[in-house]
């Protein structure tokens, strides 16, 4: 563990020098026991727009667990802690990658509060969602139902977007679960008698995921059935 450390102060101080940043693990360090590293791979360079798109994503979490979380007070669902967890985990994975890399985390620089983002657009998201969630049971599912079809878009895009083993292999959890979250409050909100229309993507994509079954998570990804079906 020495050796990863020293591995990491390097990667670290490398990131203070230059960008992009070029991650200092060798084909010797494998990944094994760690569920958000890829196994053996050689990290390849992550490059602005992979730094951009992963700090996002770190904020992008947070606002999911900060708006069920704050449901959580507010209704009696047990779905909106569950899932909270499941998000606490995706943000530690996303924290993960970006110590790995030697990029600064933005929900530190934010001052790690609830509800606070550096990222103006999430903050504006945040703002409007838990408004809305606050109205009643149904308007906070549907926000939940909203964020998971935005999470899934964007996860797709940034697994399309990159060439690195490490990030493809985050998104593709982050993306099951969030598969799993949008089943979860789909069920639940059809359960109380509304049908749910897409909000986000479009209906055949809603469709197919909502009909298809619940996704173990991989790689100790544990916590992707945060909202399983009850
Ligand atoms: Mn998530
Ligand atoms: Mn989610």
């Amino acid at each position: 563990m020495n050796l990863n450390r020293t591995l990491l102060m390097t990667a670290l101080l490398t990131a203070l020098a230059t960008t992009p940043v070029f991650a200092a693990r060798g084909p010797g360090q494998s990944g094994i026991g760690d569920p958000g590293t890829c196994v053996d791979c050689i990290a390849a360079p992550v490059d602005d727009q992979e730094a951009a798109t992963l700090t996002f994503m770190r904020e992008e979490e947070k606002l999911a667990r900060d708006i069920y979380r704050g449901a959580a007070t507010l209704w009696t669902s047990s779905l909106f802690a569950n899932i909270a967890d499941s998000e606490q985990q995706h943000m530690d994975a996303v924290l993960k990658m970006l110590n790995k890399y030697g990029l600064p985390d933005p929900v530190a620089t934010a001052g790690d509060l609830p509800g606070r983002f550096s990222d103006s657009e999430l903050q504006q998201l945040y703002d409007d969602l838990a408004q809305q969630s606050a109205n009643s049971l149904m308007d906070a599912l549907l926000a939940g139902a909203l964020i998971e079809e935005v999470d899934i878009e964007d996860n797709q895009n940034a697994l399309d977007a990159t060439d690195n083993l490490d990030l493809k292999m985050l998104y593709g959890n982050l993306l099951r679960g969030s598969r799993n979250h949008l089943r979860a409050f789909v069920q639940e909100i059809e359960r109380l008698g509304i049908v749910y229309e897409a909000q986000h993507l479009e209906q055949d994509a809603v469709d197919e995921i909502v009909d298809s079954p619940t996704e173990r998570g991989g790689n100790g990804n544990r916590g992707d059935n945060g909202g399983s079906r009850r």
